[in-house]
């Protein structure tokens, strides 16, 4: 007898989160995990670590931040007690499946998209529906809609803008949805902060079947400190709070995230240039003959050339450039992610697509 009997079927099938490459070292170009290629300014960490050495790290912080909380009200408009604030929004997601799925409830998906909501909903052995974008990999709204009024998911999961593919459904078909469908409809906004398009928040006080997830990790450049938030209806968020894992945001994390909201002037710079930067790379990435790179409403893009994708990502890693690889994602054969660096980065990484080409 093994213990892997006690493991639930659905878990045992389930593989480990992993990034292929190396790990981060100086001279590394990492461009695999459209993060901000800017750290916190310095300024601003030394009077956060400054003021965080006087505070007691023996006591706990709220059970939900509401300091936080209010901050984040007056920064989106929207009543605090329609937030719900989490480590990450990867955390987040996994609450909202938490309160929605058991065996068998239908989910949603559009695919390809981010991948841990299919994963995540087999974790609590539901069932993915999952929709194909149109061939040009924009949103297939017109299926969505044919797919969710047959089969009747509890949750649509619309990632937009989406990872991998960097584009956004429109907010009107977001709407349609919402008003065609009896379905609880999460809108992941990871990346809304680099996109010229509408945010779906202006639905939220019409739609008590909307959640939008948003994240301090692209815009805000603290992936490393794991903060993100919801926003719905307060009455939705009164249910998605009761499985919640308390206390999952930390007082330093909470404080950063509050300072950089206050400071929003310095994260508005940087993704004015993040979004220039992925538009030189657009356009460097289309001039090169055999190369297909796809137009994207965040801070990366993805591009398609004659190769197998394994060999360009083995490729980029010997001349230290780390990238994507997507390939094994439904519809993105021979295709790679890069997110805008730094200029210099940038540079680098089309020098040494240009060696292998
Ligand atoms: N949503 C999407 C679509 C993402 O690409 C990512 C980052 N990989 C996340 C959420 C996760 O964000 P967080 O760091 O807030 O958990």
């Amino acid at each position: 007898m093994s213990f892997l009997d006690k493991i639930k079927p659905s878990v045992r099938a389930l593989e480990t989160y992993a990034v292929k490459g190396k790990a981060p070292q100086p001279g590394l170009i990492k461009l695999n995990q459209n993060e901000n290629p800017f750290d916190v300014p310095d300024e601003i960490k030394r009077e956060l670590t400054a003021e965080f050495l006087k505070q007691p790290w023996n006591r706990y912080p709220g059970v939900f931040p509401d300091e936080l909380l209010d901050a984040l009200s007056a920064f989106v408009r929207h009543p605090a007690a329609g937030i719900i604030a989490g480590n990450g929004s990867n955390e987040l997601m996994y609450t909202v499946l938490m309160a929605v799925v058991s065996k068998g409830t239908k989910v949603l998906i559009p695919s390809p998209s981010f991948f841990l909501y299919e994963k995540a909903v087999k974790v609590f052995d539901g069932e993915v529906l999952p929709v194909m974008m149109n061939p040009d990999l924009s949103f297939a709204t017109e299926k969505i809609l044919e797919t969710a009024r047959r089969q009747k998911p509890a949750l649509i999961v619309l990632v937009s803008p989406n990872s991998p593919t960097g584009q956004s459904i429109p907010a009107a078909d977001v709407e349609r949805i919402l008003n065609e469908t009896e379905s609880l409809v999460l809108v992941d906004e990871a990346y809304i902060e680099f996109s010229e398009k509408k945010s779906v928040e202006d639905l939220l006080p019409r739609y008590d079947r909307l959640i939008v997830l948003r994240t301090f990790s692209k815009a805000f450049s603290m992936a490393g400190l794991r903060v993100g938030y919801l926003l719905a209806a307060p009455s939705l968020c009164a249910e998605l709070l009761k499985p919640k894992i308390p206390f999952t945001v930390n007082s330093f994390s909470a404080a950063v995230s509050m300072k950089l909201m206050a400071r929003k002037e310095v994260v508005d710079e940087r993704i004015a240039f993040i979004k220039n930067q992925k538009n030189f790379l657009l356009k460097s990435l289309q001039a090169m003959s055999g190369v297909d790179a796809y137009p994207s409403d965040t801070n990366f893009l993805i591009f398609r050339t004659p190769h197998a994708a394994r060999r360009l990502f083995d490729g980029l890693l010997e001349r230290n450039v780390l990238v994507r690889d997507v390939s094994s994602y439904p519809m993105l054969e021979r295709t790679l992610r890069v997110n805008a660096g730094t200029e210099n980065e940038n540079k680098m990484f089309l020098q040494a697509l240009h060696e292998i080409l």
